[in-house]
């Protein structure tokens, strides 16, 4: 009786822990209303590029990233804009903010702090996105006495609270934005530093150690303000469109050079470490800096990269293509292409994406760190269809849980697209199994004559073993 042969392989988690608070924060600025993705100079991502894979950002991948990276570790993870959400495309031009406030709606931003183009369009035109918005905004040098229908709309810094631990995120936006857009007579806009200066002595006082600026000065004078204005652990930029990435000079994923590497590390004052971080401007990039605090809300360690948000393939696919092309090596008699010609994996044993470059072993190991066995086993149909089931059961945009089920993209055309629907019928009984193989064996390619024989399934992780075992 020829059923189904899985692959199997054994988890068991690491967990790492260190001293101190570790916080994730992923950050953007500079967005410009790119609603859609965008060609890899930030230009029109026309429908021939798009269909070549060679197109970047756009709300829809943001947005995907976001959640991928929150949902990894939501206590530990808070989302920043540095501003300048308008002005850029046409989606601005017809939508005026309205745009911005809609997406970024979705996104569950813990802090936002205004850009100079937001004043585009005057007081009046930012207040459709402020009233839509619902997400906090902050900025502590801006003087909106003389200005009622901007009071109350945002406040000098928010006081955020993860894993009992509390993160002061002060806003603040450059001076010349009086010059620069048009805020009107009514906006005053006092010195960035003497404001920090007074909100960070406030949050000190209030027993916040942590905190972050998030602010829209450029790169340049954020890294004057680290140096000059003692206490901030972190500050997250935008206005220049600073594209930092390693070393100065050095090429990023796509065609920007970095101007300086991320984060830049500034020496405070009191001797001690401030990172300063941007993210180039358009969403082409999302930036994730991984930063570890001691027991007095001091930077001890950090990493991080902007991540290009690409139509790359997801690793998922790259691990079980590599399974199966792995193991087709070892055949070959007989025409053969493989005896397991479908690889399974469950999301949860990926923890980390493959940055286009050189990649060592250290990177396979942060995708990786589990130490699997892969192994072969063998199922009925039956026994593949619940389990393909029981991997959606509980998936969703928002819930994406480790059960998840990656798979070689053979499989997807294979099982997925082909076969799904008569299933049901097919794996009735002997006859139906036998069914599902003569559909194969009418292919004329080697790969799907191949798995007439056995349909040969990877598989790894303790709980898509108990599935298995559950459903033979
Ligand atoms: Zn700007």
């Amino acid at each position: 009786m020829f059923a189904p042969v899985f692959l199997l392989c054994l988890t068991s988690v690491l967990y790492q822990t260190s001293f101190g608070f570790n916080l994730t924060i992923i950050h953007t600025n500079d967005i410009h209303a790119h609603v859609e993705e965008m060609n890899k100079y930030a230009g029109e991502c026309k429908p021939e590029e798009s269909a070549r894979g060679q197109c970047f950002g756009g709300v829809a991948r943001r947005l995907t990233k976001v959640n991928e990276i929150r949902n990894a570790n939501p206590d530990h993870t808070i989302l920043l804009d540095a501003g300048d959400q308008f002005q850029g495309t046409l989606w601005f031009n017809i939508y005026k903010g309205i745009e911005a406030a809609t997406f970024m709606n979705k996104f569950n931003y813990d802090a936002m702090t205004f850009g100079n183009h937001e004043f585009d369009n005057g007081v009046s035109g930012l207040l459709p996105f402020l009233n839509m918005s619902n997400f906090p905004i902050i900025n502590c040098n801006m003087d909106v006495s003389n200005e009622p229908d901007l009071q109350g709309k945002f406040n000098k810094s928010i006081v955020i609270e993860k894993s009992g631990k509390k993160i002061g995120v002060i806003g603040y936006l450059i001076e010349e934005t009086e010059f620069l857009s048009n805020p009107g007579e009514t906006v005053k806009f006092n010195d960035v530093k003497e404001s920090m200066r007074s909100e960070i002595t406030k949050l000190k006082a209030q027993g916040v150690d942590i905190i972050i600026g998030v602010g829209h000065y450029g790169y340049g004078n954020d890294m004057r303000l680290a140096k000059e204005v003692d206490g901030i652990d972190v500050l997250v930029g935008g206005h220049t469109h600073s594209f930092l990435y390693k070393e100065a000079g050095t090429k990023g994923p796509s065609v920007e050079k970095s101007e300086g590497p991320y984060p830049t590390v500034v020496t405070r004052p009191d001797g001690k470490p401030c990172l300063v971080v941007q993210v180039f401007f358009a969403g082409k990039y999302l930036g994730r800096l991984h930063v570890n605090f001691d027991n007095q809300g001091d930077v001890t360690r950090w990493s991080g990269l902007p991540i290009l948000l690409d139509s790359s393939v997801q690793p998922g696919n790259l691990i079980t293509d590599a399974m199966v092309a792995y193991h087709v090596k070892s055949l070959g008699q007989n025409g053969e292409w493989t005896d397991a010609a479908i690889a399974v994996l469950n999301s949860g044993g990926i923890r980390a994406p493959i940055v286009q470059g050189n990649i060592t072993r250290g990177d396979i190991l942060t995708v990786q760190p589990f130490g699997n066995n892969v192994d072969i086993i063998t199922i009925t149909g039956l026994t593949l269809k619940k389990m393909l089931e029981h991997s959606v059961a509980k998936y969703s945009n928002t819930d994406r849980p480790g059960a998840f089920l990656q798979m070689s993209d053979d499989s997807i055309f294979e099982i997925t697209a082909k076969y799904l629907s008569t299933m049901d019928q097919v794996m009735m009984g002997d006859e139906g199994r036998i069914t599902i193989l003569t559909d194969c064996s009418t292919s004329s390619s080697q790969r799907h004559r191949a798995s007439i024989h056995f349909i040969a399934v990877f598989v790894t992780v303790v709980t898509s073993f108990n599935i298995i075992m559950k459903y033979s």
